[in-house]
């Protein structure tokens, strides 16, 4: 059986037979992937804690008939502070749901972008920030732009006039900030302040001090979430199941 080696980012795993586990992983070179760990959940399984999520891996992967099999695994990274708080984990476990989402199997354009923007996601998310979701939304709107479809800022996204009197909305389906004119027919345009698309497009770019740092207005800071929310969203064509989970603890924890 052929093998190669990789590294590789745990993003989700399932139980697969009586005591084997597959994992969706990113990996640098070859993307999205997902490899079986057979015994894995035999108590005392070297494999078990390599499967779970948020986990960096060095592998040697033997190829199979369907799906390719581990047969060496190490350890690289296991990002402990990212499961410190349910906060925490739930925000790690929606970053891994949208890359999953938006990612397709055996696509390997932006496979290495895409492995770095989430390990230097998962490390900066185990600092302490002033507005937690700063990280995470820059890193949604890094994530889409890698792909190709990144939101437009500066130009109506639907008739590409300047936007000199300052954006009306934003739109995930026309492809980002729209003018005051398009705002009203777009069905799903979400009302957003100048202020809230210049706080999307300073996320879009800003460097790790700024990202750790940053405290905008309550109001502010939420439109935009939402906004970035829906934007990768629409782009992934499914319910990002855990956003509400971590929309939840996050209000539970505000109140
Ligand atoms: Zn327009």
């Amino acid at each position: 059986m052929p093998t190669y080696p990789t590294q590789c980012l745990v993003l989700s795993r399932r139980d697969i037979g009586e005591n084997d586990r597959c994992v969706t992983v990113l990996t640098p070179e070859f993307g999205k992937r997902n490899f079986v760990m057979r015994g894995a959940r035999r108590s005392g399984s070297k494999l078990s804690g390599a499967t779970e999520p948020f986990t960096r891996l060095k592998v040697l992967i033997a190829t199979g008939k369907s799906l390719d099999v581990v047969t060496q695994c190490e350890i690289t990274a296991v990002y402990s502070g990212l499961r410190t708080s349910v906060a925490d984990l739930a925000a790690a476990c929606y970053l891994c749901e949208v890359v999953d989402a938006l990612l397709h199997e055996h696509d390997d354009q932006s496979a290495a972008a895409v492995f770095n923007l989430m390990c230097h996601a998962f490390n900066l998310m185990q600092q302490p920030a002033l507005w937690p979701d700063a990280v995470i939304n820059a890193t949604l709107l890094r994530l889409v732009t890698e792909l190709g479809y990144g939101p437009r800022y500066d130009q109506c996204s639907c008739c590409d006039e300047p936007l000199d009197n300052g954006p009306a909305a934003f739109s995930a389906s026309n492809g980002g900030a729209v003018c005051r004119v398009c705002a009203s027919g777009i069905k799903d345009a979400i009302a957003l302040s100048a202020e809230a698309v210049s706080l999307i497009a300073l996320l879009a770019s800003a460097g790790a001090r700024t990202l750790t740092t940053i405290c905008p207005p309550e109001k502010q800071a939420a439109l935009a979430t939402s906004a970035i929310h829906a934007y990768v969203q629409f782009h992934a064509g499914r319910i990002i199941k855990s956003a509400e989970f971590l929309h939840a603890v996050r209000a539970g924890r505000e109140s």
